[in-house]
């Protein structure tokens, strides 16, 4: 077997909305993209049922159904999309550098330029009961879920911005929230939480988790825990939404990039550049406000230009070089 390292124009990471974007753009463009899928290939939206919000779908669409279109679409233009985790990175900090990239712990590949959309995991409560019925009345997305539950009555768990934003635009389309902070205040911004509290169908209650979400198949009720008071409480919901924050999957990027101090990437202003030449972030990796998949692809589509703008730079840089270097000779 030779040990040749193999050379890549293109490393995508991670294949979500973003990352199939990315390489439908960069394939197009001639960069002849290679995706590592990761562990989860197709990403967060493989766990959601019914995509309703993403455009150009009018009758909806399965979550796993539009990660293999995305997939396809990719494929038709060139991109290679394999199976597989990367697990270490080595970035060269010079422009025109090249990077490295390790996967499944086993085999190194080095690339002109990388892609990282490896997205964000959902945080959970850890519960079983919430465990099983993920997927039956449990979500973590209410902008992507909360139509179902036109006119009814569920729960959402959490006290930061994402919950007071979710519990607010649930409040528009259900008819009862109630919502479950932990502590006895929210972490929310107090425009957000003066929303949450001025909204008449949002039952905030302070000190209070979740003891228990009742139900086989489906969602059917919730019983609350009051940590003050220790009483348990049991409400009728078919919904329920955990709004407890996400975790950027960066882990192997920590002291690579630029990350703020949660851990998403720092992109430069309206681009998808990180702070090492030729790696791009595009996608909830970077993003901990929209969360969208079709805000996710239109990143995704960004980082594909930029890489593209970069490999044209660092060419024509290198082909004056090499015509500098070929008079200094003569
Ligand atoms: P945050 O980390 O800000 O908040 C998480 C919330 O969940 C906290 O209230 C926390 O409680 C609670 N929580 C955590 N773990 C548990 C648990 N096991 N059980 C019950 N409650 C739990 O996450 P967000 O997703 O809300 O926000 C992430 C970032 O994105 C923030 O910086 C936020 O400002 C930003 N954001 C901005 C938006 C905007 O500008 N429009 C919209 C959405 C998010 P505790 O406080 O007790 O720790």
């Amino acid at each position: 077997m030779s040990d040749k390292i193999e050379r890549i124009k293109t490393l995508i990471i991670g294949s979500g909305p973003a990352g199939y974007t990315a390489a439908i753009y960069a394939s197009r463009a001639d960069l002849k993209p290679v995706m590592y899928t990761g562990l989860e290939p197709g990403g967060q939206l493989t766990t959601t049922t019914e995509v309703d919000n993403f455009p150009g779908y009018a009758d909806g669409v399965d979550g796993p159904k539009m990660m293999m279109d995305l997939q396809k679409q990719a494929e038709r233009f060139g991109t290679e999309v394999r199976m597989g985790m990367v697990t270490e990175v080595e970035f060269s900090d010079k422009a025109g550098g090249i990077h490295k990239a390790c996967v499944d712990n086993s085999k190194w590949v080095e690339a002109e330029t990388i892609i990282i959309s490896t997205g964000a995991t959902a945080k959970y409560l850890g519960l079983p009961s919430e465990q099983r019925l993920r997927g039956g009345g449990v979500s973590a997305c209410a902008v992507c879920d909360g139509f179902f539950y036109k006119g009814q009555d569920v729960a959402i768990v959490g006290g930061g911005d994402t919950a007071a934003e979710e519990a607010t635009y649930l409040a528009n389309i259900c008819n009862k929230v109630t919502m479950l902070v932990r502590g006895d205040q929210m972490r929310a911004s107090k425009a957000m939480q003066h929303r949450v509290t001025s909204t008449k169908n949002i039952d905030l209650r302070y000190n209070t988790e979740v003891d228990e979400v009742i139900g086989e198949q489906v969602v059917e009720g919730l019983r609350m825990l009051n940590k003050e008071t220790g009483e348990k409480e049991q409400i009728d919901i078919t919904g329920l939404f955990i709004a407890i924050g996400h975790k950027p999957n960066t882990d192997i990027f920590k002291d690579k990039l630029t990350m703020d101090d949660t851990g998403y990437l720092i992109t430069e202003g309206k681009s998808t550049k990180t702070n090492i030449p030729g790696v791009f972030a595009s996608g909830d990796v970077q993003d901990k406000i929209y969360r969208q998949a079709v805000t996710a692809a239109g990143t995704g589509c960004m980082a594909a230009l930029d890489a593209e703008r970069y490999l044209a730079v660092v060419e024509s840089e290198e082909g004056e070089e090499v015509k500098t270097t070929k008079k200094v000779e003569a």
